[in-house]
């Protein structure tokens, strides 16, 4: 269905046939979509703030009331409020993420980035987290990875993002595998299907997502399990922002799932245009 604009402009004077006036039609059907999913975000992103921050509120309140100068409440009370004051912070750095993403989705990155180590960094950083799950994490492939055409803080927010993603909703006593491969056997990335990819895996053996679910896992704020998420800390907005960073980089997000068995998601980025040579970008 279409939406349509009227626009009335006077003529300066009469038309030979005595018109004063041209009334134009104009097609606003994709901005009106636009300024719906606008709002809708908006809202979504101030109920997703209000949640912790009314919960905040009331234990503020009832220390400052009923339970003053009760030391045991206080310490069952604060570390819920910590929790509550950092989903806060996720999602406002979540929020600002994405909108500094979408501002210059448009620009290519110039930069060069060397995968391999940045995945070798990324795997390390998240190391202490998978064994608190009683999980490992084990990279393969990534020495050999050629340098891709990218921006590498970017590019670790992608891989920090998925691989986060795999510990939360993955079993514990099992393994994430992150297998990076450059597939010459002809699969291609990029507008005309020219560019030689990187491809990237993050695979866990997990719960899965039901494949009705799976189309729509990029939205920002869609979640399978809306209390399952917000338990395990999730903004719902990890996903936004993988997708808007590929697209950028002229890449392609790849998701596979079975109910029960768990996920693959596979990121393709072109390879670095030329033989520079593979300085990290900042
Ligand atoms: P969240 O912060 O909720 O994890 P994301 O945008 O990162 O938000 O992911 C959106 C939803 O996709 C999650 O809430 C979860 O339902 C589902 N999901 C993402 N990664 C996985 C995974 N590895 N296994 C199962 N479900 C996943």
């Amino acid at each position: 269905e279409r939406t349509f604009a009227t626009r009335v402009e006077p003529l300066p004077s009469p038309g030979p046939d005595g018109s004063a006036a041209i009334v134009s039609l104009h097609d606003v059907t994709a901005i009106r979509r636009a300024e719906r999913m606008r709002a809708d975000f908006v809202a979504n992103a101030s109920h997703e703030l209000r949640t912790p921050l009314s919960s905040l509120v009331g234990f503020v309140e009832t220390l400052e009331g009923p339970a003053r100068g009760d030391a045991e409440a206080m310490e069952r009370f604060l570390p819920i409020m910590r929790e509550q004051a950092e989903r806060m912070s996720n999602l406002v750095e979540d929020l600002l993420s994405l909108s500094r993403i979408e501002l210059d989705e448009h620009a290519v990155p110039e930069t060069t980035a060397e995968l391999g180590p940045l995945l070798g960094r990324v795997v390390e950083g998240l190391a202490l987290k998978a064994q608190d799950k009683d999980m490992a994490i084990e990279l393969s492939g990534a020495d050999a990875l050629p340098p891709v055409q990218g921006d590498s803080s970017q590019l670790t927010q992608v891989f920090q993002n998925l691989i986060d993603n795999a510990l939360k909703y993955g079993r514990p006593g099992t393994s994430v595998a992150v297998r990076a491969e450059t597939p010459d056997n002809g699969r291609a990335v990029g507008r005309h299907g020219q560019t030689r990819a990187v491809a990237v895996s993050v695979i866990d053996t997990g719960e899965g997502i039901p494949r009705e679910h799976i189309p729509r896992l990029t939205e920002r704020f869609y979640r399978v399990d809306k209390a399952r998420s917000r338990e395990m800390g999730g903004t719902g907005l990890g996903l936004a922002i993988v997708k808007h960073i590929v697209s950028r980089h002229r890449g392609r997000l790849e998701i596979a799932s079975e109910e029960g068995r768990g996920s693959r998601f596979t990121v393709y980025l072109p390879r670095a245009e030329g033989a520079q040579t593979g300085r990290a970008a900042a």
